[in-house]
């Protein structure tokens, strides 16, 4: 996971509170007079306010950072969350300020007269979409809902623990009622969406659609669903694949997990005298800009590899935050350009690296010397299998490769719903979950903490989220196909030549930070846009071969 901006945001309760009283007293103060007399600026003008802009974020990032990584006592915690909340809404209300607008006018006139260079045009777009987004909604109604998510994400958990989603529903339903109305206010205000959970998307992926999901997840379905059934029916046929996996849940001491975690970042090139390692409840890449890029994992004695990939997954968040192009340092610019372009980059080297022959080979002499002899009785061959295990499974974080985007298609699929027909309530979905998994992955969930309450996203409001989970596999993927035809992947990979990968992604992606859109990125890389065809070809090879299919 990487956190961004809307991610931070939904953090701590008390945060929307205050953003929301300075909201309502900015309508009240009537900020933004039309009748101020006209005054010019020129683009430098606003060099100190992005100045600012940027080390509020940070600062209120390194409080969390802090938080989260067991820095700050425990006794700390309101006053922090409190201070944080200070923080937050001073930034939000920057983002909605008169000086704001008259960035976006500066920029405008600048553009108007081919002045404006593409860092200027970049922060305007970034800047701009927010505050269009923000500003149609009002301010009384911004504030219930901040009020509203400072308590459904308790009393989701409440329901979790109590296996009773009734104590969840009318929460979640006040959270469905208010993103419809946000999709209605967008509407109203001029933004054009062919579906209503358009609106929803564009917040997590800009300029995602529907209509290109519709038909990602449909042919995903067509021919992932089935692949599965007919992988597990040889799985468990009397000839079929045995692949050994008693030597997962072994007891490795947190010394052995941590030399493992320096091994494996020094190995793909994340730099550390720009990076730290930490540890958290769940992983996750914090970045402050390309100086200072941190990742956390979580080590369990018996959970070896999960924490394995996650430093795996994570240091492909932070190699694509540290190596954002120069000229991008201290603007607003230096950070990934969306969450599925991020994605990509920590999937790619999670799955189609980091589960590849290639790597396992690359890495084997090393793993078993660091690992000091508790693998000693396990082939190259077993380690490499038993990181490709396919068991559909209730639960999206510990999916495999393989059934992992069919739980995100679940999600899609109701959030689609939940946007479009208001008929839907709170109390209709978890028959849908059921339904929708068994038909994906063949499971009936025995509670609801295996179903639908298995996820905080919802309670936050988070409806457009999970896709770019999906989109991140799909693209991660599409760039596998591209890097093959200029050198060989699996090659590299086996010879641990990270110089080569990692150029290969910085030139290509990495160094345009924010800079271009994913859309532009990815135009570089392939002229298809989302495409689930490599998606889908690579994971056929790779688990046919892995399970003797013809
Ligand atoms: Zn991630």
């Amino acid at each position: 996971m990487a956190k961004n901006k809307a991610q931070k945001k939904r953090k701590k309760s008390i945060i929307g509170i205050l953003i929301a009283a300075f909201l309502l007293s900015a309508a009240v103060s009537g900020c933004g007079a039309a009748d101020e007399p006209a005054q010019t600026y020129e683009l430098s003008d606003f060099d100190a306010f992005f100045d600012k802009l940027i080390a509020l974020w940070q600062a209120e990032s390194m409080i969390s950072w802090d938080m989260e990584t067991g820095g700050a006592p425990e006794g700390a915690m309101d006053a922090k969350a409190k201070t944080i909340a200070t923080i937050s809404a001073e930034s939000f209300a920057m983002g909605i300020s008169d000086e704001m607008r008259n960035f976006f006018k500066t920029v405008e006139a600048a553009i108007e007269n081919e002045g404006a260079d593409q860092i200027t045009r970049s922060t305007y777009r970034e800047t701009k979409r927010n505050y269009d987004k923000q500003i149609v909604i009002p301010p009384d109604e911004y504030k219930a809902f901040s009020e509203l998510t400072a308590i459904t994400p308790v009393k989701w958990m409440e329901a979790r623990e109590k296996n009773d989603y009734s104590i969840f529903a009318p929460y979640l339903q006040q959270v469905m009622d208010y993103q419809r109305n946000v999709v209605e206010y967008r509407k109203q205000a001029g933004m054009v969406y062919d579906h209503p959970y358009d609106a929803m998307l564009d917040d997590y992926e800009p300029g995602m659609t529907v209509e290109v999901l519709e038909e990602f997840f449909g042919e995903l379905k067509a021919e992932i669903v089935p692949f599965l059934a007919e992988l597990m029916a040889v799985a468990e046929s009397a000839d079929g694949k045995n692949i050994r996996n008693d030597f997962l849940d072994r007891q490795i001491p947190i010394s052995v997990q941590k030399n493992t975690s320096e091994l494996l970042m020094n190995t793909v090139g994340y730099d550390l005298n720009r990076g730290a390692l930490r540890e958290s409840a769940h992983p996750f890449t914090l970045g402050f800009g390309q100086t200072d890029v941190r990742i956390t994992t979580r080590y369990n004695e018996d959970a070896f590899f999960a924490s394995f990939y996650a430093v795996m997954h994570e240091s492909g968040h932070a190699i694509y935050g540290q190596n954002v192009g120069k000229e991008l340092e201290g603007t607003i610019l230096d950070t990934g350009a969306s969450l599925g372009l991020h994605e990509s980059q920590s999937r790619f080297l999670e799955n189609i690296v980091g589960r590849s022959q290639g790597f396992w080979e690359g890495i084997y002499d090393e793993f078993m010397r660091v690992t000091e002899g508790y693998y000693a009785d396990i082939s190259l061959q077993e380690l490499y299998e038993a990181q490709n295990i396919v068991k559909p499974s209730f639960l999206r974080i510990s999916a495999d490769e393989l059934t992992y985007s069919l739980h995100i298609m679940i999600r899609y699929e109701i959030e689609k719903m939940i946007l479009s027909d208001p008929e839907l309530t709170a109390e209709d979905l978890p028959a849908l979950w059921n339904e929708k998994t068994q038909e994906y992955l063949g499971l009936t969930p025995g509670n609801y903490a295996e179903g639908i309450l298995q996820d905080i996203h919802w309670s936050y409001g988070e409806f457009g989220y999970f896709p770019t989970y999906a989109i991140g596999n799909a693209y991660a993927a599409q760039i596998r196909d591209a890097m093959k035809e200029d050198f060989d992947l699996e090659a590299a990979a086996r010879a641990l030549d990270f110089a080569t990968i990692n150029g290969w992604l910085n030139e290509r992606i990495h160094k345009y930070g924010a800079l271009l859109e994913t859309s532009e990125v990815m135009a570089q890389i392939t002229d298809e846009g989302l495409s689930a065809k490599h998606y889908i070809d690579y994971l056929k090879n790779k688990y046919s071969e892995l399970y003797g299919l013809q």
